[in-house]
């Protein structure tokens, strides 16, 4: 999130864990996504960032729901990494959505518990990466 954009705020967070579900500190929470007209910023990187995760596993990103672009549904794009691991690349998605109906690579395991929050929406979204 930055001054100037617009859009229904979204507060994301949760932890990054081990397949044994253990903390991972200091995971890349990386993330991308279009603007709330479904524009890709591809020049100023607007609503594009990262943050690593604290040392309980945990991550916080202030964003906005993305807007609906053609031929998906709405998503957000996500690479999350252990420090010195495999990257994880998926999206997130949003319920009661129509098209998570017909987007062909929509995933239902990825779908973000979307709440109302102070200030907008809000979810918790834990990640599981395949390391020891
Ligand atoms: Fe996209």
């Amino acid at each position: 999130m930055e001054p100037g954009v617009s859009g229904t705020l979204l507060m994301l967070s949760g932890s990054v864990f081990t397949k044994q579900c253990q903390p991972v500190p200091q995971a890349l929470v990386d993330v991308w996504q279009a603007d709330d007209s479904g524009q890709y910023d591809n020049a100023g990187y607007r609503l594009r960032g990262h943050v690593l995760s604290d040392q309980s596993g945990r991550y916080q990103i202030e964003t906005i729901v993305p807007g609906l672009y053609p031929g998906r549904t709405r998503h957000i794009h996500v690479k999350v990494q252990a420090p010195s691991g495999p990257a994880l690349t998926t999206q997130l998605y949003f319920p009661g959505e129509a098209r998570n109906n017909s987007d062909g690579i929509f995933n239902k395991a990825m779908l973000l518990p979307i709440t109302d929050g102070p200030n907008g929406k809000q979810a918790t979204f834990n990640f599981v990466l395949n390391v020891a």
